[in-house]
């Protein structure tokens, strides 16, 4: 079984696809599922105030163009001290990736405390173009005062997840693939989808 994944990023595919490839999450007969790059022309609008409304934006946007199976994710952190920020805004806060973490980090000085969560809002659209399941995953954590590892992308070398010593960034893939709150929304549309 084929579904669209509502992204523009190969990385995103092929990290999606691993997961449920080493089955990573542990659910059985998902084997035959694959995602793939949307259609050429894939280029909407992340015009929505929550991750839910932005999910559901992408996901319809490749719907229009594969009208398959279609699987949209947004995603975020959160930072209880600064009321939610980055939140929706979070690949938008600075330039670079290095800029965000340096921005977070500068806005966070002097701040105790430190807590945070990432985010997934996931869409799964059916062939009629109707949402078949909505789900959201969170990893909760805190917000260090140094980035530390190499691993990962984004605002992973300075989020430490609740229970463990090291950053994301100093986690494996499959360290992160078991906690992160993409695994998490990714768990329930999978058992969604096999249980059709
Ligand atoms: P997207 O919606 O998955 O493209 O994520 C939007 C932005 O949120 C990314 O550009 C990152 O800045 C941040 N982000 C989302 N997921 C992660 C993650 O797993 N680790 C670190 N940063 C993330």
């Amino acid at each position: 079984m084929k579904i669209v994944l509502a992204s523009s990023n190969p990385h995103k595919v092929k990290e999606i696809n691993e997961i449920v490839k080493g089955n990573i999450l542990d659910i059985e007969g998902i084997e035959n599922i694959e995602f793939v790059l949307p259609p050429d022309g894939f280029d909407p609008d992340e015009t929505g105030t929550t991750f839910s409304e932005n999910s559901l934006i992408k996901a319809k946007a490749a719907w229009e163009l594969s009208h398959t199976w279609t699987l949209a994710d947004d995603s975020g952190l959160c930072i209880d001290a600064l009321g939610g920020k980055p939140g929706i805004y979070s690949a938008r806060y600075a330039e670079t990736p290095q800029k965000r973490i340096e921005r977070v980090l500068r806005e966070l000085d002097g701040i105790s405390n430190r807590k945070a969560h990432f985010i997934c809002a996931m869409t799964l659209i059916s062939p009629f173009g109707e949402v078949a399941a909505a789900y959201e995953g969170i990893c909760e954590g805190s917000i260090i005062t140094e980035a530390r590892g190499i691993n990962g992308f984004g605002y992973d070398p300075i989020f430490l997840p609740d229970g463990y010593n090291q950053t994301i960034a100093e986690l494996s893939e499959d360290e992160k693939n078991r906690i992160s709150h993409r695994s998490r929304a990714l768990v329930q549309i999978l058992n969604y989808i096999k249980n059709c």
